[in-house]
């Protein structure tokens, strides 16, 4: 026996569910009620007895039940079959298409914002990253530039079309982080800050969650479930490393995490690889790893001049180190059937020249899990080519 998910049909008006959600109550069960594709979605929580079940399938409009042992619902993969795919202006995370997040750790000055914006994109980023509030360690670094960092974000937003990914720190930041975010960060050190997570889902903005450096992936997935109940499904999550004995690497980035977390979940899920690491030289490895592995998009930090970043300068790729490293990506997502966009603007190679065409596919198994790759050689490779 398990907690039971009840998903009514679209049409099913207030009263209906209000009903489903007295009688579920009236067996005893506690009940949460949220509004997500459209639709009503009403957990039952508690092990819920066939008999019960039975009698809850039957009433009106109910669409389908099912069962979650899981502790988390919303975000399983039970409850919806396809991957949510994440849309912020420029950016779509969970598509074939990987998304890139690209920018500075902290955004320093206009200048070197605007300079990393135009070199990111030009390079096939889709999504500009930098932090205007900074989560530092030390109470005496850099805590950024608070809402004039949001205003140059803002500007290389309208320079580049770059959505902006940029983190807020506490509830009292949100309405003023919203005004210029297209996608809020939800840092590694807030992942279980539960109010902020319901706060910051209930304004209707997509999220993009970090893991805790000692998070489980369970309590990760439980975090975005705190967005979830709020009826926002629009989350991204970031694997970005957790702490272990291993003191080489500034973090151990788990990248099983990848494959596991897209047979449990419907959520899109990126690799960071700067923070992953903490070290220049293992980003682009980690990075193309990271899309062998079946990430759906990268965050990475790229600094003009790394070495006098205010912020993260270890882990900072330079423009031309960002460049090697999304064509060193290209050729692994091409084989992993994905694609990144060009650096020449919106079409990838393999679009342009129809090489990827039939040569990779990716599958999905019945509940819309992506399944093992395989690599089909297309029949007549000069057909493929418009
Ligand atoms: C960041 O991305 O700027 C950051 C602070 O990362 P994390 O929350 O993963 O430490
Ligand atoms: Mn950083």
């Amino acid at each position: 026996m398990a907690d039971l998910v009840v998903i009514m049909e679209p049409k099913g008006k207030t009263e209906v569910i209000d009903r489903l959600v007295e009688l579920a109550e009236s067996f005893g069960y506690r009940t949460a009620s949220v509004r997500l594709w459209r639709q009503a979605v009403v957990v039952v929580v508690g092990n819920v007895a066939p008999e019960h079940q039975q009698q809850l399938a039957g009433q009106p409009y109910v669409a389908r039940t099912v069962q979650v042992s899981t502790p988390y619902k919303l975000a399983s993969r039970h409850i919806k079959g396809q991957t949510t795919v994440v849309r912020a202006g420029s950016l779509a995370v969970g598509g074939d298409r990987l998304a890139v997040i690209a920018g500075p750790c902290a955004v320093e000055n206009q200048r070197q914002t605007l300079a990393t914006a135009e070199a990111v994109r030009a390079a096939g980023a889709t999504g500009l990253r930098g932090g205007a509030f900074k989560p530092r360690t030390s109470p005496y670094c850099f805590q950024g530039l608070k809402e004039e960092g949001l205003r140059v974000l803002a500007a290389a937003r309208k320079q580049t079309g770059l959505a902006v990914v940029t983190e807020v720190l506490a509830i009292e930041d949100l309405p003023l982080v919203i005004r210029y975010a297209d996608v809020l960060q939800i840092g590694a050190r807030n992942m279980q800050n539960y109010r902020l997570l319901e706060e910051a889902g209930a304004s209707g903005k997509p999220l993009l969650l970090k893991r805790g450096p000692s998070a489980t992936l369970d309590e990760l997935l439980l975090a975005a479930e705190y967005v979830l109940r709020t009826g926002n499904e629009q989350v991204i999550l970031c694997e970005r490393g957790i702490r272990t004995f291993e003191s080489h690497t500034r973090f151990t980035l788990a990248l099983a995490s990848v494959p596991w977390l897209h047979e449990r979940t419907h959520l899109p899920v990126i690799v960071d690889p700067s923070h992953g690491t903490g070290e220049r030289s293992l980003v682009a490895p980690m990075a193309a790893a990271a899309v062998a592995a079946g990430a759906d998009g990268l965050m990475v930090e790229v600094h003009p001049h790394p070495d006098a970043a205010l912020c993260d300068g270890n882990q900072s790729l330079d423009f031309d180190q960002f460049r090697q490293m999304m064509h060193l990506c290209r050729g692994v997502a091409a084989a992993v059937g994905r694609s990144i966009a060009d650096d020449a603007g919106d079409q990838t190679q393999g679009e342009r020249d129809g090489s990827s065409a039939g040569t990779v596919q990716r599958h999905q198994d019945a509940q819309g899990r992506p399944a093992l790759l395989t690599v089909r050689k297309p029949q007549n490779a000069s057909a493929a080519v418009q």
